[in-house]
């Protein structure tokens, strides 16, 4: 196969020995000249930050996650900075400096590939922000052509472009390579193939490395309560374990409940068992997620996120349906996991018939057993082949375009069949645009490269589409996925040969001094950057692209993650343990201890809800809240609603804020029409949430039309899961006894009863346009664009959450009166004279 650094070698011939010199020369250099800009506007940005950062921490404490994230990007920005002027000194583009290497490449094995965007552009296939500087290129390149004269007009068959913009790669390291017995593998991989579908299922069950422990691990179990497991990803743990302790026996006393940090793993997880099984999904194999249960009185292998777990201890706290507890994905460390180790360990301790698993893909289990006071760790030794790591020269600044500039140049110089590619990206809205400029610039090319297939995969995407990216790859293409950090141990794609990983994660990040909760997207740690690496070498030796420099990996990146429990705001799981009965937080069990800062803030602001009462105890308020499975200021927002009469306006908007996807779109051809249609909702400057509420009474009175939702430019599959939660919240509110009353003409008070759960998030108009919280007036952000008054700028509002992208973003805002903080939340706010 022909390596990056040969393809870049290919374009040197091609325009070495093509005699349009000039076309050629002109091309380079408008692409590099738009690079440049958009170098620069990237880095404005990043200085924007820079400098608002510097302002803030004059006067507040950060988070840690906060300080690294301010020092990598001063870091990206000085690089840059100093290459940019280094450029500009030489007053030339930089050349690969693979330039003179004579590489003895096969004429033949060369597929460079035009990139047709400088020929086609009449096809009307306009996207910004490169159309434009397209159309200027290819003006500049016909005048250019018409100057020199063109000697070929069709491109000799051999030779072509290559893309033009190319990320450029070091070779560093090769990890792995232990434990693998290759002639074994793919003796039993012939063995499975060619057989029927069912009996390829089983057949592959075989080959899993968890296979050969089978009874070694039964006899653990049989011998131990709590077993600590560990064993690389894709050897089996999830979809294995549970089938064995079913087979033998285990399900007669009890269902086997598998815990998930994520539901897209859940599901999939609990679908590829029921097949593997043989039996329909929901009947003896099912999974449990938020607002979604798909079981039945048969199901005996029940596949949940961990939070479904944490909630059935209210009603059942010593689990007395379940034999087997296995607590997946503990490596992961999420906030839900955390505190259910603490809960199952005690479990544990008054019922020596429950089996306790904790699985783990990472070898640092002796915490583990330290805390379980286990003294069974079962080791699953991974089938890990050799992976190839390769960083940038310089940070990129870009990492999206980098990532899928990197993925077409994989694409284009790897023969097709030879493995797919995954990509590492931080969230949907990420996903789906490195999904359209793939798809744009692959449509352009056309049938000169193989088929490429695009596989988006994050939480919110329908199953039927998940299901996808487990499709085997057709012959002659090649399987893209996009995957946020779902894939990084959750789920287990196979036949993945390169990864790219950009080195980015979104995490939430919590101040608890302000009691702010944001996303940020920020680097990942170490040992995340060498699991997204090992997901390359599955199958066969494999290769990482990092969008990062080796220095950055080795002084930048943490040795691992922080535990959630340390990052978070912890007011939902504070309210959860208070109505299990767990008065005295300060004393729980923690594997990790929380800041007492961020556990005392979590108090507090359920006090200022009306939750606890001054001795901490929970008041009827808050167990009416608990009832809810959202977070507190949500519950709070539909509990107040019985007081403004308004409940049925409210659950509609609380379920419309939890479908935790984007409720509009923007097709790229009809982007006027549907910004049109979305202003329809926003008439009167009624605020996002009443916007909300006007989007789905709108589409109820169409009967829930699919057609209404196109005409609309408004998702329909957001919109089905908002009437399913609706649905759920509607159950529950007659549960805790709150009339289902409505109010639809008094705006004022859906509002006030918003802001009875949302007071904390008040913020306040500055100067040009900023915004400044009300109660912590060192935080500055601002209203997010997609916000229907981006542009009124109201001065005294309320949002729902707070983004971190390029500055600090309050998403889903209305506007309030200073004078409801007072009489909502007297206790919080008070007037000054
Ligand atoms: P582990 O939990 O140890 O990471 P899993 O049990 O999740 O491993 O995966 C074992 C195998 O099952 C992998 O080869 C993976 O590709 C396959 N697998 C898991 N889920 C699915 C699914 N939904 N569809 C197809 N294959 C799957
Ligand atoms: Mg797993």
């Amino acid at each position: 196969a022909v390596n990056l650094k040969e393809d870049r070698l290919v374009r040197q011939k091609v325009s070495r020995d093509d005699s349009d010199d000039g076309i050629e020369a002109i091309r380079r250099f408008s692409r590099q000249e738009y690079f440049k800009k958009r170098e620069q506007k990237k880095l404005e940005e990043i200085r924007d930050d820079i400098v608002d950062e510097e302002y803030l921490f004059g006067d507040v404490k950060v988070s840690e996650i906060e300080q690294r994230n301010y020092r990598y990007k001063k870091q990206i920005y000085e690089v840059v900075t100093k290459r940019s002027q280094e450029d500009d000194n030489m007053n030339m583009y930089r050349m690969p400096d693979a330039y003179d290497a004579e590489g003895g490449v096969n004429q033949e094995k060369r597929f460079a590939v035009a990139t047709e965007r400088y020929r086609d552009l009449k096809d009307g296939d306009k996207m910004n922000p490169s159309a434009e500087q397209e159309a200027w290129e290819d003006h500049q390149i016909r005048k250019a052509t018409l100057k020199f004269g063109s000697k070929n007009k069709k491109l000799p068959e051999n030779y072509g472009f290559v893309f033009e913009d190319q990320i450029e790669c070091i070779q560093g390291q090769v990890i792995g390579g232990e434990h693998v017995d290759d002639e074994a593998y793919q003796e039993e991989h012939e063995k499975s193939k060619a057989k029927s579908a069912h009996k390829k299922l089983l057949a592959d069950r075989k080959t899993l490395p968890v296979y050969s422990y089978r009874e070694s691990l039964l006899k653990a179990v049989e011998d131990h309560q709590v077993i600590i497991i560990v064993g690389e990803t894709g050897s089996g743990k999830t979809t294995q374990i549970p089938q064995y302790l079913h087979e033998a026996g285990y399900t007669k006393r009890g269902m086997i409940g598998c815990t998930q940090p994520r539901r897209v793993a859940a599901m999939s997880v609990a679908a590829r068992v029921s097949q593997e099984m043989g039996v329909k999904l929901g009947h003896e194999v099912g999974y449990s997620i938020r607002f979604e249960d798909c079981t039945s009185d048969k199901t005996v292998l029940k596949y949940m996120t961990d939070g479904m777990l944490l909630r059935e201890f209210l009603s059942e706290p010593n689990l007395k349906s379940y034999s087997v507890v296995m607590v997946d994905e503990a490596h992961e460390r999420t906030l839900t996991t955390d505190i259910l180790f603490s809960l199952v360990k005690d479990v544990a301790r008054h019922r020596p018939d429950l089996k306790l698993l904790i699985s783990s893909a990472t070898l640092d289990a002796e915490k583990f057993r330290h805390y379980f006071g286990s003294d069974m760790i079962f080791e699953i030794p991974g089938r890990q082949f050799p992976v190839e790591i390769n960083y940038t020269k310089a940070p990129e600044v870009d990492y999206l375009d980098a990532a899928i500039v990197t993925a077409l140049q994989i694409h284009v110089t790897q023969p097709p069949g030879d493995g797919d590619i995954l990509v590492f990206l931080t969230g949907q809205e990420e996903i789906e645009t490195a999904e359209e400029i793939l798809k744009h610039r692959t449509r352009r090319l056309g049938s000169k490269i193989a088929e490429l297939i695009l596989c988006p995969i994050y939480a919110n995407l329908p199953t039927e589409i998940q299901a996808k990216i487990f499709l085997p790859t057709p012959v002659g293409a090649r399987k893209v996925v996009l995957a946020t950090n779902i894939a990084e141990t959750s789920l287990t794609i196979d036949g993945i040969k390169y990864v790219i990983d950009p080195g980015y994660v979104k995490l939430k990040s919590y101040n608890p001094r302000t009691g702010m909760e944001s996303l940020h997207v920020t680097p990942i740690s170490k040992a995340s950057a060498n699991q997204r690496a090992g997901r390359s070498g599955r199958t066969g030796p494999g290769k990482c692209f990092r969008l990062y420099t080796a220095y950055n990996y080795s002084s930048d990146l943490d040795d691992s993650t922080v535990p959630e429990i340390k990052r978070t705001n912890l007011a939902n799981v504070v309210l959860c343990l208070k109505s299990l009965g767990i008065p005295d937080l300060l004393n729980f069990d923690f594997m990790d201890r929380p800041p007492d800062e961020a556990l005392l803030k979590a108090l507090e602001l359920l006090y200022a809800l009306g939750a606890l009462n001054k001795h901490g105890e929970l008041t009827r308020v808050g167990r009416k809240m608990a009832e809810f499975p959202l977070d507190p200021m949500l519950s709070k927002m539909i509990v107040a609603s019985d007081k403004y009469r308004c409940s049925d306006e409210i659950i509609s908007i609380a379920a419309m804020l939890s479908t935790g996807s984007s409720i509009f779109y923007r097709p790229k051809d009809k982007r006027v029409h549907a910004d049109d249609a979305r202003s329809n909702f926003h008439m009167g400057n009624v605020g996002d949430h009443i916007a909300l509420l006007k989007v789905y009474n709108s589409w109820k009175d169409t009967n829930f039309s699919t057609q209404w939702c196109y005409e609309n430019y408004v998702q329909v599959r957001s919109m089905k899961r908002a009437r399913d939660i609706r649905d759920q919240l509607k159950g529950l509110l007659e549960r805790v006894e709150i009339e289902l009353t409505s109010n639809p003409d008094d705006l004022e008070a859906i509002k006030k009863a918003i802001a009875s759960g949302y007071f904390p998030h008040s913020a306040k108009l500055q100067m040009y346009g900023s915004y400044r919280s009300v109660k912590h007036p060192q935080t500055v952000v601002h209203i997010h664009p997609s916000s229907g008054l981006a542009q009124v700028l109201p001065r005294w509002v309320i949002y729902h959450e707070l983004v971190e992208t390029s500055k600090g973003y309050m998403r889903q805002v209305s506007e309030i009166k200073p004078e409801w903080l007072v009489e909502i939340a007297p206790h919080y706010y008070q007037l000054k004279d």
